[in-house]
């Protein structure tokens, strides 16, 4: 039995220091607390939440689209940046339905031509085509839908009160079809060990989102395993059909919260292989803003598209890449006068071999800067 509270909370909007790389959203607003979604594997579980009943108890903040609005009207210093509404809860749940509580938020959104990256689990989003293609339009806007498996048996027990694979897919080509201007997409996570990593399921999840139109697909091999949401999800599999795989679950993880690196090493080149092979791209393409901060985005977006790509690929990361990537960022600067003045080293995180990899770029934009710009060669 669900219990909706409604409650007004100060804050609306939150800024993050550094973009999330792989979404690209600077801001992040919860319309809801709590998800009746009630996915089994949920991290909301977890206690660093402090969400007691997530499930069971959702709160509704009141007054939500009109603070949003005094917030982006009155704030000068908030530039225009990719919003993700829904953390650890998913906007379209369905008390959405009746309330459009996340509607009104959406209108605020297309009001302030902000972009904004929305992930849900339910075809309900297709309700609001109307004004996600607005954004779309004026600015930008991606919708992912998460789907873990295409099985809808093993779905409806891993996320009981979801919108089925299938559900979702055809929402993602609803609105593919509707506005060919939002990006759509898939995000592959989490891969469950034991229960979705399969050759088959991999291929599926991503031969029907390419098959549905989708843009990208984002991966992810293994499930986080934090503390009581660990031990719920453990609790549910012993008592399900899909029992077998908690020794070799609890063997994998050895008590981290995290697959061993060779899992997630072995998973990497199949996804990827498998995403070359329905010709779709493994990132989101980013927004990118039309004032100061154009090239820098671009730059980033390079950066950070380099080192993900490669670390798929090697197994390491390169902090330094990620880094100076997201440092960016927060660059109060266009990157093209530090170019001018010969700086480049002077931004952090900069070393030669990060200068040598970004300066053709801005040598050859520099000139074609008028014409099409860096588009060309990314
Ligand atoms: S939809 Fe997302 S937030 Fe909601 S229960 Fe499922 S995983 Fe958690």
């Amino acid at each position: 039995m669900v219990t909706y509270k409604y409650k007004e909370f100060k804050s609306v909007i939150n800024k993050l220091r550094y973009p999330d790389s792989w979404f690209w959203s600077r801001y992040t607003l919860n319309t809801y607390s709590g998800c009746t979604h009630a996915c089994i594997y949920c991290d909301a579980r977890s206690q660093r939440y402090y969400l007691k009943d997530f499930e069971n108890e959702v709160i509704i903040k009141t007054n939500f689209d009109k603070k949003l609005d005094l917030r982006l009207k009155r704030a000068r210093t908030l530039l225009p940046d990719i919003i993700a509404p829904g953390g650890v809860n998913d906007a379209y749940q369905p008390i959405e339905q009746e309330i459009e509580h996340t509607r009104k938020v959406l209108q605020v959104i297309a009001k302030h031509k902000f972009p904004i990256n929305i992930a849900t689990k339910s075809k309900l989003i297709t309700r609001d085509i109307d004004i996600l293609k607005k954004i779309a339009e004026d600015t930008w806007c991606t919708v992912g839908f998460s789907i873990s498996t295409t099985n809808e048996e093993l779905a409806k027990f891993l996320e009981p009160y979801s919108s089925s694979p299938s559900e979702r897919l055809e929402a993602l080509s609803v609105i593919k079809k509707k506005s060919p201007h939002i990006q759509v997409g898939t995000y592959f996570i989490p891969i469950i060990p034991f229960l979705c990593d399969d050759n088959q399921n991999l291929e599926d999840v991503i031969k029907q989102s390419k098959k549905a139109g989708a843009d990208f697909v984002l991966f992810s091999p293994g499930l986080t395993m934090r503390d009581s949401q660990a031990d719920y999800f453990i609790k549910k599999l012993k008592n399900s059909k899909y029992k077998y795989v908690v020794k070799p679950l609890l063997e994998l993880y050895k008590g981290e919260m995290y697959p061993s690196a060779q899992y997630v090493r072995e998973l990497h080149p199949k996804l990827l292989n498998l995403c070359e092979k329905y010709n779709i791209a493994v990132r989101v393409k980013r927004w990118i803003p039309s004032d100061y901060r154009k090239w820098n985005y671009k730059i980033s977006e390079l950066l950070l598209n380099k080192e993900y790509l490669d670390s798929l690929k090697t197994g390491k990361s390169n902090k330094t890449m990620m880094w100076a990537g997201l440092n960016l960022n927060n660059l109060e600067e266009s990157i093209f006068d530090v170019y001018k003045r010969g700086n480049l080293s002077k931004l952090k995180n900069f070393n030669q071999q990060i200068i040598d990899y970004v300066e053709p770029y801005l040598e050859k934009s520099k000139d074609l800067k008028h014409k099409t710009g860096i588009d060309r060669f990314l």
